[in-house]
């Protein structure tokens, strides 16, 4: 039997380990935290609990693919329930559209915008739906890309969809409101990437969610991370959580096991789920390196970071949606400040999750459990966070009662626990905090991006977020894809 090390078990190391288990590699997960999940963790505290990252479920077929991938069927484990609306977007003059994947319901609400952006609806899902053929249906999503000639390969299909303008630009040709060309262009910031340099590829998420719908599960994400984690068990997998690989042991220029507090232990085959940059520049040693030295790894674009606050409320606010974003009135200038300029800006823009719209056994009776989110620059900005922590905070409260008018908020709450960028980097080995890896910027993605087969090391092999095809939940569930294939094509079992 081949074994397998796979250091990391967020969503894309849980998923590879649980496909290659189920093709009968023996795998063992190595995790640093207490529990599996990764930005996916659970945090459970006072009766409250909270998914301490993604929160919207997409692509579910996607899912579903693990789950058979070693003959088990998802429905035995959980159930999807479906969100209407997807979303609530209020823009800063306290107008609001319910996105939602129903054409008719779309357009009327655009046409209060404007009449022509209600017309233009479904040509721009028309053009997602083609990026959606290319990016799903046939795979490019889970190609290896390891060369030019398998750029080459898709280059035809990239040019004939723009795909190489950034989404925004593609947008502007659709839509003219501003608050259209905001609803759908500001998809690739779910990935940690900028609509503004993010290529247009990722404008197929509209279509993906229209045709897919957006889901939950009873008990939050972190239900789909647990299921994941018993079906792998099931099949004989090991998992070893509170265990942070320290090394990757390279023998002759191959990977052959990794060294713990425990000592050293041997394996055929070692993938990193970790960042990019904390796999290269921390888990081996550099002169093993050629192509991935620290220089090359620090000139590369990494996503950018987030403020997140865990709040606890005794009062539910009925003009919050299970999903709701409440957006600045800038919105390039505040992109700009937060990948480009890396300033902490006086304005916010804000992702709020409130899981108790559709799961009330996650708060206490008549409480609410939610997140409020807000994307920051990575800790390249010269932001000190252990003094801006408290301070940003009290912005935030603020905020959300006086200027967005969540009544009497700071008096009725009940749990508070913020996680800022540094945690990123201490908890889960974020470089510069970046919690969405690599940047997907048209020069960082598929061969650009770094390969899920090491271009350094032999039998050393990377999923998750910093890889092809990139970040997000759909995203590292077909990282996953592109690895397995990989990891088949060289070790055969
Ligand atoms: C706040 C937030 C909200 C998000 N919301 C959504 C959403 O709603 N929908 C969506 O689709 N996507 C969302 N995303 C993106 C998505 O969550 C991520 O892209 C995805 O979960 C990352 O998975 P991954 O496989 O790359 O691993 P990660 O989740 O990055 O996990 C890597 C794991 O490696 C472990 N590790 C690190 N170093 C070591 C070491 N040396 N030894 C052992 N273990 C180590 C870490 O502890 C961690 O558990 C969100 C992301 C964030 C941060």
């Amino acid at each position: 039997m081949k074994t397998v090390a796979i250091i990391g078990s967020g969503f894309g190391g849980l998923a590879l380990a649980v496909r290659l288990q189920g093709r009968g590699y023996k795998v063992t997960i190595y995790e640093k935290q207490e529990k599996v999940g990764g930005h996916a963790y659970q945090l459970k505290k006072d009766g409250y609990t909270f998914d301490m990252g993604p929160s919207l479920i997409t692509a579910t077929e996607i899912i579903d693919d693990v789950f058979k991938s070693t003959g088990e069927e998802r429905e035995k484990y959980l159930e999807y329930i479906p969100l209407d609306p997807y979303y609530r977007i209020y823009f800063h003059d306290k107008t609001f559209i319910d996105y939602n994947g129903d054409s008719d319901a779309m357009k009327s609400q655009l046409a209060k915008f404007n009449k022509d952006d209600a017309k233009a609806y479904d040509k721009f899902m028309e053009y997602s739906s083609k990026l959606y053929k290319i990016v799903i249906s046939d795979r490019m999503g889970s190609q290896p890309f390891l060369s030019m000639k398998d750029f080459f390969k898709a280059a035809p299909k990239i040019i004939s969809t723009k795909s190489m303008l950034s989404c925004y630009t593609n947008v502007k040709f659709f839509f003219k409101d501003f608050r259209s060309r905001f609803i759908f262009s500001f998809h690739p910031l779910f990935i940690g990437g900028s609509p503004f340099n993010s290529p247009s590829l990722y404008l197929m998420i509209p279509y993906l969610e229209k045709v897919g719908g957006v889901w939950f599960t009873e008990g939050g994400m972190y239900s789909l991370i647990e299921a994941l984690e018993k079906v792998f068990k099931k099949h004989g997998g090991i998992v070893k959580t509170s265990t942070e690989v320290h090394r990757i042991i390279i023998e002759d220029g191959k990977a052959v096991g990794v060294k713990t507090k425990n000592g050293e232990e041997k394996f055929d085959l070692v993938v990193s789920n970790t960042h990019f940059a904390h796999t290269y520049k921390d888990l081996i040693e550099q002169d093993k390196l050629t192509k991935w030295k620290k220089d090359n790894v620090n000139k590369m674009k990494y996503s950018m970071s987030c403020y997140l606050a865990y709040i606890g409320t005794k009062k539910q606010y009925p003009e919050l949606m299970h999903h709701t974003l409440i957006l600045s009135e800038r919105y390039k200038g505040l992109i700009d400040d937060i990948f480009e300029n890396k300033i902490l800006a006086d304005d916010f823009s804000m992702y709020l999750h409130v899981p108790t719209k559709t799961d009330s056994s996650m708060a206490p009776e008549g409480c609410e459990s939610m997140y409020v989110l807000i994307p920051t620059p990575n800790l390249k900005a010269d932001v000190d966070w252990k003094v801006e922590k408290d301070r940003f905070t009290r912005r935030v409260l603020n905020f959300l009662e006086n200027d967005f008018g969540m009544k009497d908020l700071q008096k009725n709450i009940d749990f508070l626990e913020v996680f800022t960028p540094m945690d990123f980097l201490s908890e889960r080995n974020n470089y510069l905090g970046s919690a969405w890896g690599v940047q997907p910027t048209l020069f960082q993605s598929a061969n650009f991006r770094p390969h899920n087969r090491s271009e350094d090391v032999e039998n050393l092999y990377l999923v998750g977020a910093s890889t092809h095809p990139g970040a997000g939940v759909p995203g590292v569930l077909l990282t996953a894809e592109t690895t397995e294939k990989l990891i088949m094509k060289d070790h055969p079992i």
